[in-house]
């Protein structure tokens, strides 16, 4: 019906379209992709229907310090989180004019008063040109990719060292990953590296630098010494109050399964790894707990692909289900679904490892494309072009005005949401909605019970550690 590799296609085809505005730069920015894939089955159920409704690019997060009470910021811009903003824009859409009369790719009437249900034969699918980052970016570098090079030596020496020297170049490190946030030359102080090769992931390698910290000048390549097994890595480092990382060569460095949160610009984030935010949708649906109270049942992806790159299915596994798989208790119309995990071999020419091997020095430094792109399916504006979380382009001084909002920060999602109460009829009124004063974004988040419940739950059982957003930040209207 489909294959991960269609479905790729269609996505990397999408983002080709686009026009060029927040675009990273041939050969010297990149990106990552990731998109939301709507699934409608035929009439006769032979042939399935597959429509992008919401793609987004971005590579960056804010740090606490720029977040904003107003809600008028987006504090992730990862890609993966861009395009779940995105869907959350076209599902809202979708609902409205569902509830006004107007016809609906997607929902159908449910069975509760003021509910709706997706319709039979739709599905949605999940697309990232690469492993998201956190847990599921953690995993044994293959034979094919240990490098013949010097053993380890004194890292933990040099570990406080390292630390020291770390800051500054951190936040520019830590962006400049393969995959989202992945370590390269500031965690490869345990092992080889390569890079510059677009076969990297068939084992066709070449070395280009080899252990900074250790002394290159043992590095002899003709000796045949083989590394240690090593981890692939993430930038995204532990939640505070929980275990951290043993930082210790090979295999030790890191610790599985645990919660992690983006790195910023040098600046801790409050915002949780791809990987986390991925486990909580798997469970918790991808419509927020705004629209669920529209919903009989939480959206769910079917499957999740990522494109070709670096990828461990037991990873994914691990991050995306194993986590939550053991979770009882939720309440009605949610429980612990399993999407299908598989990855399709076509590369987005944007990722860190195909610009890396198109460019040349006269362009200078390869960096992180800074721009975060958001496309739904909506009628108006389907464009968001954003940077630093703001509207891209605005003056310094324009910020904090309507004209920088994006359309997917927070406060514009949930003014979007109120116009879709407001065009409901008192009659045809969700429950959790009627009767009740209701003012702020925190306000409609909170009346919205099964949805907590199933999060309470979830956080019980799986994510205790999983950092409560400041309540302040959510007091907006
Ligand atoms: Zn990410």
């Amino acid at each position: 019906m489909w294959s991960p590799d269609e479905i790729a296609s269609i996505c990397y085809n999408h983002f080709n379209k686009l026009p060029k505005r927040g675009k990273p730069e041939a050969g010297r920015e990149w990106t990552l992709l990731a998109a939301v894939i709507l699934l409608t089955d035929s009439s006769d159920q032979k042939t399935v229907h597959k429509q992008v409704v919401s793609l987004g690019t971005g590579t960056k997060c804010i740090g606490q310090s720029a977040m904003s009470m107003k809600g008028d910021v987006l504090n992730d811009s990862h890609a993966e989180v861009i395009a779940r903003r995105g869907c959350v824009r076209y599902l809202t859409e979708q609902l409205y004019r569902a509830v006004s009369g107007q016809s609906s790719d997607v929902f159908c009437p449910g069975t509760e008063k003021g509910k709706w249900t997706v319709k039979p034969g739709v599905s949605f699918l999940f697309f990232t040109s690469q492993t998201p980052c956190g847990d599921a970016s953690i995993f044994p570098m293959t034979g094919s990719q240990a490098q013949p090079c010097e053993p380890v030596k004194a890292v933990q020496k040099d570990e406080s060292e390292r630390r020291g020297l770390k800051r500054q170049a951190e936040s520019e490190l830590e962006e400049t990953r393969p995959g989202p946030d992945m370590k390269t030359s500031d965690d490869n102080h345990s092992s080889c590296r390569k890079s510059g090769d677009s076969n990297q992931d068939e084992g066709i390698t070449e070395i280009k630098e080899c252990n900074q910290l250790n002394e290159v000048s043992d590095f002899q390549p003709d000796v045949k010494k083989v590394c240690p097994p090593d981890l692939h890595r993430t930038g995204a480092k532990c939640v505070p109050d929980g275990p951290a990382d043993p930082l210790k060569p090979g295999l030790l460095y890191h610790s599985v399964g645990v919660l992690r949160v983006k790195p910023g610009r040098g600046e801790r984030t409050l915002s949780l790894s791809c990987s986390d935010k991925l486990s909580r949708w798997g469970i918790l649906g991808i419509q927020g707990a705004l629209l669920s109270h529209y919903l009989q049942g939480p959206i769910c992806f079917s499957a999740v692909v990522v494109g070709k790159g670096s990828y461990s299915h037991q990873a994914m596994e691990r991050a995306l289900k194993t986590r939550c798989s053991h979770v009882r208790g939720l309440p009605s119309g949610f429980s612990v679904r399993a999407p299908e995990l598989l990855q399709a071999s076509l590369e987005f020419t944007h990722n860190h490892t195909h610009t890396e091997s198109k460019h040349t020095h006269s362009q200078g430094r390869i960096s992180p494309c800074g721009a975060a792109i958001s496309w739904s399916a909506v009628s108006q504006q389907p464009l968001d072009v954003t940077a630093n979380g703001y509207k891209q382009g605005v003056t310094k001084k324009a910020l904090g005005t309507l004209q920088a909002r994006s359309l997917i920060s927070k406060v514009e999602l949930f003014h979007s949401f109120l116009k879709l109460v407001a065009a409901t009829e008192d009659s045809h009124l969700p429950e959790t909605l009627c009767g009740k004063d209701l003012r702020t974004y925190w306000d409609y988040k909170q009346a919205a019970g099964t949805y907590q419940q199933a999060w309470t739950q979830l956080r019980l059982q799986a994510f205790p550690l999983w950092p409560r957003s400041p309540r302040e930040l959510l007091l907006f209207h």
